[in-house]
């Protein structure tokens, strides 16, 4: 067990670790963090978010995650009015009967996530102090926590980092005899995560637990025993939280691509001391098979040049697939945070002298990529459709989110994610 991690034998010897990184702190183009609501509440099954804001953040989330005729949402939003604003209005008593109207409701619900937003922010309602009141009379029926999802400080991943990172406290503590426990951090499809627990078992690493879970009932166990894999990339108060709990993090690449889900799992399997030939029969047929349908999307995107706008904190390891999987040129690869430690493995996988940037200053990012004239952009909506209109081609970041992108098997669907705009503008320009 906790052999160190494994040394990532195709790394180039420095990559990027020690990379300038040109910093902004201008204005930025990005979606709130309410936007997780819309992959969360469809994977924490029996879990409600309640938003505590504006018409605006209503409007936000109903269409970020459609309007559903035939089932009841599992998201709403309690209005803050005017007269909420100006301070006319007892808040407290009002948010008390809006949960105790929807429990009442609802009586599946487990868990209840009440949302900070601007406006609640900027009135200074306390959701911490609101949730433990609450959980007080609903307590243990229904568990209720709170996080911020405002677009004050955040770009739009860092809701589901917050929502996580509010769970934490909340898990069981491991038994003190437990054995060592593998836990996979960061919200995966289903489809994703059962393919992943069926290498885990082919690979004999267990007990497996996921976080989030999908049933509040299911919440993992934490304590100095468990070691902890992160799936995605823009979890850092989530990680804090975890290590503040005695759990270790297994270092290693995302598990985007063929090669970054190889060394994802190897990093657990060198912790579980899983010898190489086991691994290398586990993992063979399905990167063999992630390679081979990488070729055909390598033959269209090799030396197709792209520049990454700061938006989901995916950029780099999503740079790091597309450089050396199916060696797309990386013109500039840009994230709204660079978390050093999470993405060391990923700075080194990533072609020496790529030029990274960290967060934003919009109008002189947008020069840039006029100047360098890329063949395709990645972005937030907002930036999409004015460089679309300029004829510029581009991806929505958020679509990377929505995707399941992870593992093996998801390795050919990400890269056709990238090769359906370019070859859609080609065909235009015929
Ligand atoms: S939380 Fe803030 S940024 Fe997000 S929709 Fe509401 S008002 Fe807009």
């Amino acid at each position: 067990m906790n052999r160190p991690a494994p040394a990532l034998t195709s790394a180039p010897v420095n990559g990027c670790g020690e990379a300038p990184v040109l910093r902004e702190r201008g204005q930025r183009e990005v979606f709130c963090g309410l936007t997780g609501i819309v992959w969360l509440h469809r994977k924490i099954q029996d879990a409600f978010f309640l938003v505590v804001g504006s018409r605006t953040c209503a409007h936000l989330i109903q269409s970020a995650a459609g309007v559903m005729i035939f089932a009841e949402p599992r998201f709403a939003t309690a209005i803050i009015e005017e007269r909420d604003l100006a301070g006319m209005a007892d808040m407290d008593a009002e948010l008390d009967r809006v949960v105790h109207k929807l429990l009442e409701r609802r009586p599946n619900i487990r868990l209840l996530f009440l949302v900070g937003s601007c406006p609640s922010e900027v009135i200074k309602l306390d959701l911490s102090r609101a949730a433990e009141r609450l959980s007080r009379n609903f307590a243990p029926d229904v568990r209720i926590l709170n996080y911020s999802g405002s677009g004050i400080e955040t770009t739009f991943t860092q809701g589901e980092d917050a929502c996580l990172a509010s769970l934490v406290p909340t898990l069981p503590r491991e038994a003190p005899e437990a054995a060592p426990s593998l836990m996979v951090v960061g919200s995966l499809s289903d489809v994703v995560e059962d393919q992943f627990r069926r290498m885990f078992d082919r690979l004999g690493i267990g007990p497996v637990r996921f976080l989030p879970p999908r049933r509040a009932t299911e919440l993992p166990p934490v304590g100095p025993k468990t070691l902890y894999l992160l799936a995605q990339p823009f979890l850092a108060d989530t990680a804090r939280a975890l290590e503040e709990a005695g759990a270790r993090r297994l270092d290693a690449p995302f598990p985007l691509g063929a090669e970054g889900s190889l060394l994802w799992f190897r990093a657990a399997a060198d912790a579980w001391g899983v010898d190489r030939s086991r691994f290398d029969e586990a993992t063979a047929l399905g990167h063999q098979r992630a390679k081979r349908a990488l070729e055909r999307y390598r033959a269209q995107l090799a030396g197709k040049r792209i520049f990454f706008f700061p938006d989901s904190q995916l950029e780099i390891p999503l740079a790091r697939f597309l450089a050396r999987e199916l060696s797309m040129q990386l013109i500039e690869v840009g994230t709204p945070y660079l978390h050093r430690n999470h993405l060391a493995s990923e700075l080194a996988l990533l072609p020496a002298g790529t030029a990274l940037s960290e967060g934003q200053d919009v109008e002189r990012q947008l020069d840039r990529c006029r100047a360098a004239d890329p063949d395709i952009v990645v972005c937030g909506l907002g930036l999409a459709n004015p460089l679309e209109a300029e004829g510029t081609t581009t991806k929505w970041s958020i679509e990377l989110i929505f995707t399941p992108i992870q593992g093996f098997e998801q390795a050919a669907d990400l890269a056709e994610l990238f090769a359906r705009p370019v070859t859609r503008r080609k065909r235009l320009m015929v």
